[in-house]
């Protein structure tokens, strides 16, 4: 299965041992919200198999 990032214009996809990491969105709303909004995709609805890489974040935005 081939995983790519869902952030806007972001063409990352899972590469194993790649530079990036890949995480779900946050089951909470706040912080879901949160992560829409720093990924610019507003009105953006995660889906449980939506991955966004660890380039748009920094460390303590993830659980
Ligand atoms: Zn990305």
């Amino acid at each position: 299965m081939v995983l790519y990032c869902c952030a806007f214009n972001c063409k990352e996809n899972y590469v194993k041992g790649g530079p990036y990491t890949f995480h779900s969105f946050p089951k909470d709303e706040t912080r879901r919200k949160e992560w829409c909004r720093l990924l610019r995709r507003e009105n953006f609805t995660p889906t449980n198999a939506s991955k966004i890489c660890s380039k748009h974040f920094d460390y303590e935005c993830f659980d």
